[in-house]
Order: C-alpha cells, then sequence, then structure tokens
C-alpha cells in the first residue's frame, strides 16, 4: 500500500507528517509523492489564514476528479481544517478520513479500517477548550515519543514539540479553537527524546511552541520554564545548536529566557518575536496584550542581554479598522525594529475568532495588498543593509543540503554543486560544496549578499 501525505501551514505541521510518515512506514506503508502512484492520500492541513484553507479545498477538487477513475483511493483530511471542519468535509463526497491534530495517534488504525471496511471515519475533539482527557493525552505523549527521535527533517536537525495549543486567544487567530488549551511536555519526555536524537546523529534541535517561552512544567515543588529546558538540553552530548519558535511579546520569563540565551554557547542568538501591528489601537483590537513601545522595550532589552542577537518578526496589515495612520505606525515600529527578516500577512477573517464576530473586514483588499508590498519593501532595505554586514566575514554555518532551487553564479567554487546552510542566527548561506557536507558544521567566507540570503565560499 502507498501513501502520499501532503502539508500546508506551520512547522508544528510540517512536525505531525513527519511523525505520521514514521508511524505509517513503520505499519507497512509505502511512502510516494505521486498522487497518481498512491492508494491513500493523507493531507495535512491549516486554517491560520483562508488561503490555506482555499488551497487544500481546490486540490480536493483535483483528488476528486482523480477518484472518478479511481474509485478506491481513500483521502484523509488531518490538522487544524479537520479540527475546524469536521463531519462537513465528508459531505462533499471525495474525503473518507477526518482526523484532528488530537487525533493523530490513531490515523494508522484510522486508514486501515477505512480500507478495510470501506467506511468512512471521523475523529475530531468534541468540546476542544477543555482540558484534553487522560486517555488522549497519554496517546499523543506515546506517538510523540516512539515515532519523534525517527523523524529527521533535514540531515542532522530535529524538531522537538515542547507544547501544544494556546490559550492566548489573539482576536483574529483559530489556533486556539483548533490546537485546543495549551500544555507544556514534560521535561524528561523532551529530554529523552533529545538524547535518542543525539544518539543518532542529530546536532541542532528546534523547541517548538506556538507561545514557546510560556513553557512551564511543574514538577513537585519545582516549575521548569523554557530557561530550565535549554540548559539541560545544553548538557547531551553532540546536540551543538538549540534554537525554539515562536516567541510571544511578554514579560514573563524572558529576562531569564535571555540570559539563557547569552551564557549557553549551545543556544543560538536569534529570536522570532512577532509584533503583528505598530499601531496600539490595532493591538488592543487584536488583543496581544502589549503596546508598541513595550514591544521595542523587549527588543532592546533583547539586543542589551544578547549582544549579536537576530531578530525576526511577523505582521497582519489590513487588520479591521486599521488606517493609513495605524499602518505608517506599523511602518515605524519595523523600522526601528531593524528585524533581519519578516513575515507580512494581509488580514483574512476566520470563523469563529472574536474579530470575525465581533469587528467588520473594513479595509479593502487592494488596500491590504498596498500595505503588504509597502511593509516588505521597507523591510527589504533593511534586510539588504544587515546582510551587507557579513561581506568578508567567516561564519560557521549547519548545512541542510543541495540547494533546491539554484542561485545561479552568485555562489563561488563553481566545481560542486549548490549548497543550502544556516547560520545560528538564521541567516540562509549558499554555496558550492561537496554533497558530503550534508548535515555538517562547516565555515565558509562571505563573498556576495543579497537581503535574504548571503552567498559565500567554502574557507
Ligand atoms: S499566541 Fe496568538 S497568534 Fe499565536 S497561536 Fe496563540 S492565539 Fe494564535
Amino acid at each position: 500500500m502507498k501513501v502520499c501525505l501532503q502539508t500546508y501551514g506551520c512547522q508544528m505541521n510540517k512536525l505531525d507528517t513527519a511523525l505520521v510518515e514514521v508511524a505509517l512506514t513503520n505499519n507497512g506503508y509505502m511512502l510516494t509523492d505521486s498522487v497518481k502512484d498512491a492508494d491513500v492520500v493523507i493531507i495535512n492541513t491549516c486554517s491560520v489564514r483562508e488561503h490555506a484553507e482555499q488551497r487544500v479545498r481546490s486540490h480536493l477538487g483535483h483528488l476528486k476528479h482523480i477518484k472518478q477513475h479511481k474509485a478506491d483511493l481513500v483521502v484523509g483530511v488531518i490538522g487544524c481544517m479537520a479540527q475546524r471542519l469536521g463531519a462537513e468535509l465528508l459531505d462533499d463526497g471525495v474525503v473518507d478520513i477526518v482526523c484532528g491534530p488530537a487525533q493523530i495517534p490513531q490515523i494508522p488504525d484510522l486508514i486501515a479500517k477505512t480500507l478495510r471496511e470501506k467506511q468512512k471515519a471521523l475523529a475530531i475533539t468534541d468540546q476542544i477548550r477543555k482540558p484534553t482527557p487522560p486517555d488522549q493525552a497519554d496517546a499523543l505523549e506515546e506517538f510523540e515519543t516512539i515515532y519523534g527521535p525517527e523523524e529527521k527533517t533535514l540531515p542532522s536537525q530535529a524538531y522537538i514539540r515542547a507544547m501544544r495549543g494556546c490559550d492566548k486567544f489573539c482576536s483574529y487567530c483559530i489556533v486556539p479553537y483548533v490546537r485546543g488549551p495549551e500544555t507544556s511536555r514534560s521535561p524528561q519526555a523532551i529530554i529523552a527524546q533529545a538524547e535518542k536524537l543525539a544518539d543518532t546523529g542529530t546536532k541542532q534541535i528546534t523547541l517548538l511552541g506556538q507561545r514557546i517561552n510560556a513553557y512551564e512544567y511543574k514538577a513537585g515543588d519545582k516549575t521548569y520554564c523554557l530557561a530550565d529546558l535549554l540548559e539541560m538540553l545544553s548538557q547531551i552530548d553532540g546536540i551543538e545548536w538549540l534554537k525554539f519558535v515562536t516567541s510571544y511579546p511578554s514579560e514573563k520569563y524572558y529576562d531569564r529566557i535571555l540570559r539563557a540565551m547569552a551564557d549557553l554557547p549551545k543556544v543560538c542568538p536569534y529570536l522570532h518575536i512577532p509584533a503583528q501591528s505598530g499601531s496600539d489601537k490595532i493591538l488592543k483590537a487584536m488583543n496581544r496584550g502589549y503596546t508598541a513601545t513595550q514591544y521595542l522595550d523587549l527588543l532592546a532589552k533583547a539586543r542589551q542581554i544578547v549582544p549579536g542577537i537576530t531578530l525576526a518578526g511577523d505582521f497582519i496589515v489590513g487588520f479591521p479598522c486599521e488606517t493609513d495612520d495605524d499602518f505608517q505606525e506599523t511602518v515605524a515600529l519595523v523600522k526601528e525594529a531593524q528585524y533581519k527578516s519578516c513575515f507580512v500577512f494581509k488580514y483574512s477573517p476566520r470563523p469563529g475568532t472574536t474579530a470575525d464576530k465581533r469587528l467588520e473586514d473594513t479595509v479593502p483588499l487592494e488596500i491590504k495588498k498596498q500595505r503588504n508590498y509597502k511593509l516588505l519593501e521597507v523591510q527589504e532595505k533593511i534586510s539588504d543593509r544587515l546582510s551587507k554586514k557579513f561581506l568578508g566575514q567567516t561564519v560557521k554555518v549547519l548545512v541542510e543540503g543541495p540547494s533546491k532551487k539554484p542561485h545561479l553564479n552568485l555562489a563561488e567554487g563553481k566545481n560542486y554543486p549548490q549548497l543550502v546552510a544556516r547560520t545560528a542566527t538564521d541567516y540562509i548561506v549558499v554555496f558550492n560544496g561537496p554533497t558530503s557536507l550534508a548535515g555538517q558544521f562547516t565555515t565558509v567566507k562571505i563573498t556576495k549578499t543579497s537581503p535574504l540570503t548571503l552567498f559565500a565560499k567554502l574557507e
């Protein structure tokens, strides 16, 4: 039996897909990239933006067409869209399995049952904001513990989920309604997973959480925060770089985490810390819980405690009632923040969120597009200036592997294929080198730059 897995959305979804892949291969399935060759197609979906859901719907339309000639094809939808839409997804005849994020341990059984009994299957959480029932929490933990250490997204790199869910309820965000309450995994489980990964050659671990800096695990009298976790992970031989995403702008544990970054050589000096807007009025409507000044103070503190830290941000433009003046405040914040890079998204209302229920989507699409373009333009100039500082420098990088999109003639050393690597501060570096370097640390000299990429030659 061949399974084709496809993923939309964030790193958390990619990790879920990777775990499902390992679980299915361990259950005797073969993986294929081709929908045409597959007996089962599983789509891991994202609900964070309307566009992501539209792409899944259009893909389902394509699969419906294939199913007309291949009636036995089993189609499963897992992830956030499965949890959000539930049984509705089963209605138009193409989808056979709907499985929410909390039910992914059931996927091998759901597929086997659907193939055997030719019946549709639905496995989602009924009351998503209630604490996860112990049997379900145990199943998720077991799934992660068994299959996590085998997952390797890139050579020598692995992601470990430190937290599930979110309790923050930003007014535009669907995550708390599809991923459930915030829970932190035990440090012991995370450390055990990291040790196994180190034993099989992992050099870099990235901890994942929707608000990773809110990590908090109580055991007896002791409360572990992210700084404790980083300290414990730092002691594992073989693990050389530790990263974590995504950070939420908040004071709690902030200093401790930054001090861990400054004091522990393995913790990479990089913080992805979305601001979302530079207007206090919009931040309040987003329920973000901070002002632009407080946010910038957090960035200043990061730079003070961790000299040389690199920062990245996220923004939503065109949020309900965002005026030109509000947008100019966002532009001013981006100029002040001096991010290495930032992602900019056009607001799209998500059904079920507070913003969708209470605020009218007032900003026309054309204005959203203009603001998106303008903000990226401002950021590009900043990124370009910051990248140029690397010219002539020798930097240590962890090599990911051959470049999928060759950057012709820009890297040096043309006898070799083009490789992609990253610095500890998350800069992308492209250079020509032997593919045997994939998964290895090496040093390269930066010879050219563009806003988002550094070009180098092997030292
Ligand atoms: S912190 Fe806010 S934006 Fe991030 S996942 Fe939670 S609710 Fe969504």
